[in-house]
């Protein structure tokens, strides 16, 4: 029996034509059974663009958008293939992208739900280009377009779809030959409601896909084909000297991921640990390198593996007297965050007050704002980001928090969390001084 293989390019892979023939030489070899591709690379900002222009009036800037978009893919598309139905299919869905901003420019309006509808055209674009891609490398099986939107079957939270992992499984089961007699080629990132709205999983998200389809199909293994080697002991774009990491635990890989490492979706491993499937991340670009590991179980477990930070955190205090010897305060304050639907990253509290880091948009909500004004006085403050050392066994280790302010002793440290968790300790700086704090306790951990 062959293995099941379930590979995910993201957009930097399928950013023009050679880029996508050296990822489908990347599925011939590793002998993927199913694919799931992003949209090109860019592409997903610029329907977002589109969009945003459609509302605003601007139609010059649609047309120009709309063209750009046009040229790029038919540029791909030369000497793929010599089927005329592709050309066709993909003229269709441009133009059928066009109607529907026009739609939106003229009413100057676009639901959550028209939204996930125009950003859906990235991967269904990609897709279609990537499997003439494979086709032209993949000689002797045949190799078949799905359309993930028949399979990914989502809530309708439009613009953030949770999955339902059940109808994936039964359709996953259903829908594709796991013999290693076919390839199959999809999109990432797009699934439907149970009507046939077109869903998406948030930015990021053909990761999250890629790790449902491995779940709904039981696969052997999951791979996360990128622009980088791996997973590395911090973005790259951010630290010099970083190390790459050839194993990682879904614990920890999960935290970087939870804390703002854009190499994963912060949801990707979930599925994976599920049904426990060993996830590869790899360079598309240097597909020989060694790349990343994650599993359940690994070597080694050194005290900090890496560093992740989330920048634009937002801290909210409240603050009250009446909170001296009472209880219930925090049971207050936490009904208000269910009710809004907020989700918090760190809790400190103190005798009379309570703070939390969490996402600056929340704030926005007066009516959020008000509720929690009833309990006590509400400061907030913005521009911060929350660094997370990621590791192992931090809450047994002596000296750990002494080593991390000596390390950036002239960094104001402005929140602090430890003890939740073995496998993290976060800090909140001010954005301004994250890079530097960052550089320090990564010479001071890892290199
Ligand atoms: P894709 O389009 O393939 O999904 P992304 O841009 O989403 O690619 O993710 C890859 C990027 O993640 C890398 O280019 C890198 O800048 C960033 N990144 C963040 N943290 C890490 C890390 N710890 N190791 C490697 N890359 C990281
Ligand atoms: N194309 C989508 C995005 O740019 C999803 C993805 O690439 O994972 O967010
Ligand atoms: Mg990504």
């Amino acid at each position: 029996m062959s293995k099941i293989i379930v590979s995910k390019f993201g957009g930097s892979s399928m950013k023009d034509q050679e880029a996508m023939l050296r990822s489908a030489k990347i599925c011939q070899k590793q002998k993927s059974t199913i694919t799931l591709v992003s949209a090109t690379y860019g592409t997903t900002d610029k329907l977002h663009e589109l969009v945003n222009n459609a509302v605003k009036g601007n139609w010059n800037e649609c047309e120009k958008l709309l063209f750009t978009l046009r040229e790029k893919h038919f540029d791909i598309l030369q000497n793929l293939t010599n089927d005329k139905l592709v050309g066709e299919r993909l003229r269709e869905l441009i133009n059928n992208l066009e109607t529907l901003i026009r739609g939106i420019f003229l009413i100057s309006e676009c639901s959550p739900k028209a939204h996930d509808r125009v950003v859906s055209f990235g991967e269904r674009l990609s897709s279609l280009l990537f499997c003439e891609a494979m086709k032209m490398t993949i000689k002797d099986k045949p190799v078949e377009l799905f359309d993930s939107r028949d399979i990914l079957k989502t809530n309708n939270q439009f613009g953030r779809a949770k999955p339902n992992i059940q109808t994936i499984h039964h359709k996953c089961q259903n829908y594709f030959k796991l013999d290693g007699s076919t390839t199959y080629v999809g999109q990432g990132y797009i699934g439907s409601t149970d009507e046939g709205s077109t869903t998406t999983l948030g930015r990021g998200g053909s990761d999250y896909s890629a790790a449902l389809f491995a779940e709904g199909v039981r696969a052997d293994v999951l791979e996360i084909w990128t622009d980088v080697a791996g997973i590395a002991t911090c973005d790259p774009r951010i630290c010099e000297n970083t190390k790459p990491i050839e194993e990682i635990s879904y614990n920890e890989a999960g935290e970087m991921a939870h804390y703002g490492a854009k190499i994963l979706h912060p949801t990707t491993l979930v599925p994976a640990m599920r049904q426990s499937i060993p996830v590869f991340v790899g360079s598309s670009y240097a597909s020989e390198e060694l790349g990343t590991w994650i599993r359940h179980e690994v070597e080694q477990k050194p005290l900090i593996r890496a560093i992740a930070k989330r920048d634009n955190q937002a801290l909210l205090t409240i603050t009250t007297p009446k909170m001296l010897d009472a209880f219930g305060f925090m049971s207050k304050i936490f009904a208000v965050f269910t009710e809004f639907e907020v989700s918090v990253d760190c809790v400190t509290t103190s005798e009379i007050s309570v703070a939390v880091s969490l996402d600056p948009k929340t704030l926005d909500n007066k009516e959020l704002i008000q509720k929690l004004a009833q309990i006590g006085e509400v400061k907030t403050e913005y521009g911060f980001s929350l660094i997370s050392l990621i590791g192992n066994k931090m809450l047994e280790q002596a000296g750990l928090a002494k080593r991390v302010f000596a390390a950036i002793e002239d960094i104001n440290v402005r929140m602090l969390c430890l003890g939740a968790s073995p496998y993290n300790f976060n800090i909140l700086v001010t954005e301004k001084e994250s890079n530097d704090a960052i550089g320090l306790l990564h010479k001071e951990f890892i290199a």
